[in-house]
């Protein structure tokens, strides 16, 4: 018997889930729809103004390549527009829907304030000409807002959050969805144009451009970004790779020099891999435990949840996507704003060698250790006092795993402004941090080459050495400084 679907033409809007498989909105779209298409909406000027840089937005353009290539082994059609900004696109999305007489949208929700506007002005525009508009929750394990206390209220400490989400998941809260069916080819309605000329002049086609306004992005047509293959497949691959290391985790996660934690990042932000992929393959490792069996597996579904947690906050307390700091308190801190002792921490040139390693590791890979960023978060904001923003845009604009929440939610936290945040008096110091994780030295001679001669004691706090900046501030005096102001705020 063949199968009976509820809708003609449906759409599916594709933006950071960049991914053939268990993709909620695409799996939808094609049980109740006969024929599908998908589209995406390029906004640079938007993704701009959001800080985004060239790598990220290179690697997003290699996963949606490759995910095109993997729709047309699936006869679904991806069309591409560039639209300048957000609040072009509820417009543009009627277009073309119009022409390509499409019964119904399908998207997965996205959480950031203006993503959030953006997508209700797309419902409320689309649903006044009768299409229907499904967003799904698939970023998250849980839709954010629904993890509560039992007051009803959000979870602002991550522990309790924790142990409410896995108290809560069940089998299938975690299980994969498999990928679209195939649209069989059978009639005229299958056949999509290959070009399309919106009201207005606007040109809609399927080519992924090699070209892009304000961005510079050429690097993904070699399906490589920045060292980091793009795609679905590299995403896979990487899983499989790291499921045969994750036992270790916990024992060697903090040590920059070793190659020891997933580098999935920039796939989950794209959406190259889905979080319950992620989190399926560690359950199934151990046994079905999200809390005990093997430490390393334990640990690391730990630090997804954290990922989680920073997604829920954004959508309970909207301040974070407006530039405020979630402990509103904080911004009676009279933070710095010298421009030339920021590009030096930028650069990598603050004279404290763990810090400038990092920093350098940064620039060149577009990645950053997870121990190092609180290092040099914590650098910035408490012992330069300069104002944890300006670091958080930083790094939006370098790293290729930039992700407004958990950026948000990691300079936050380590600038003791946030929610769940380390404790004001708790400030890193770098030079026993490095002593800790960097023992030998080993990541901070490939980063830093002047202080490579440099024996393992001496490299962590070197004395001056030719081509090597002096220390830019007091470290010690700077942590005083930062521990009585925050001790005086009311
Ligand atoms: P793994 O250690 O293998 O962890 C697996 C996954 O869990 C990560 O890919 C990530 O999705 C998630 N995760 C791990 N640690 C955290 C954490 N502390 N917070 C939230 N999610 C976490 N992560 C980003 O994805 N994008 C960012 O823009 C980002 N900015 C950060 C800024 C600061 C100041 C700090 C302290 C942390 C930031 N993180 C960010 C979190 C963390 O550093 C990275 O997720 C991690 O280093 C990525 O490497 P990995 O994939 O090997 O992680």
């Amino acid at each position: 018997m063949s199968q009976q679907f509820t809708l003609g033409r449906g759409l599916v809007w594709l933006r950071s889930d960049l991914r053939l498989h268990d993709n909620s909105a695409l799996y939808h779209a094609s049980k109740c729809c006969e024929q599908l298409a998908a589209i995406f909406i390029a906004c640079p000027d938007s993704w701009k103004s959001h800080n985004e840089g060239d790598v990220l937005v290179a690697f997003r353009m290699g996963c949606l390549y490759e995910l095109q290539l993997q729709l047309q082994t699936k006869n679904i059609p991806l069309y591409f527009l560039e639209v300048p900004t957000f609040s072009g696109v509820p417009q543009a999305l009627q277009k073309i829907i119009r022409r390509l007489k499409i019964d119904a949208l399908f998207a997965n929700a996205e959480y950031p304030l203006n993503e959030q506007r953006r997508d209700n002005a797309v419902r409320e525009k689309l649903q006044r000409s009768g299409i229907q508009v499904n967003y799904y929750s698939d970023r998250t394990l849980f839709s954010p807002g629904s993890v509560r206390t039992g007051s009803g209220d959000p979870y602002r400490v991550f522990t309790p959050f924790k142990r409410a989400l896995i108290e809560r998941c069940t089998d299938s809260d975690v299980k994969p969805l498999p990928a679209p069916r195939k649209i069989p080819l059978t009639d005229e309605r299958a056949q999509w144009p290959r070009s399309v000329t919106l009201e207005g002049g606007e040109k809609l086609n399927q080519k992924v451009p090699g070209k892009l306004l304000h961005f510079s992005i050429e690097a993904f047509n070699s399906g490589v970004v920045n060292g980091w293959k793009t795609g679905e497949k590299a995403a896979q691959k990487r899983l499989k790779a790291f499921s045969e290391i994750v036992n270790k985790y916990q024992a060697k996660r903090d040590f920059p020099a070793l190659d020891s934690t997933s580098r999935l990042s920039p796939y989950l932000n794209s959406g190259a891999i889905s979080i319950r992929q992620c989190v399926g393959m560690a359950l199934k490792l151990n046994d079905g435990h999200w809390l005990g069996g093997q430490d390393g597996i334990a640990c690391w579904i730990s630090e997804l949840i954290w990922r989680e947690f920073y997604t829920h906050l954004l959508v309970d307390f909207p301040r974070l996507s407006k530039g405020k700091p979630f402990r509103e308190e904080t911004d009676q801190i009279p933070w710095s704003y010298d421009k030339d002792r920021f590009e030096r921490w930028s650069r990598g040139e603050t004279g404290v060698p763990i810090v400038d390693a990092a920093m350098r590791q940064l620039n060149e890979t577009a990645w950053m250790h997870n121990r190092l960023r609180m290092i040099v978060a914590s650098f910035l904001s408490k012992n330069m006092l300069i104002d944890w923003r300006w670091g958080e845009r930083y790094f939006m604009q370098r790293l290729i795993d930039a992700d407004f929440a958990s950026n948000n939610g990691g300079w936050q936290w380590t600038a003791s402004t946030g929610t769940d945040a380390a404790p004001y008096f708790r400030v890193f110091n770098p030079y026993s941090q490095s002593r800790k994780f960097d023992p030998k030295g080993e990541f901070i001679r490939k980063f830093v080459p002047e202080l490579a001669s440099l024996d393992d004691k001496g490299i962590h706090d070197p004395p001056p050495v030719a081509g090597y900046p002096q220390v830019i501030c007091d470290v010690g005096a700077g942590r005083k400084r930062a521990i009585e102001l925050f001790s005086k705020l009311k």
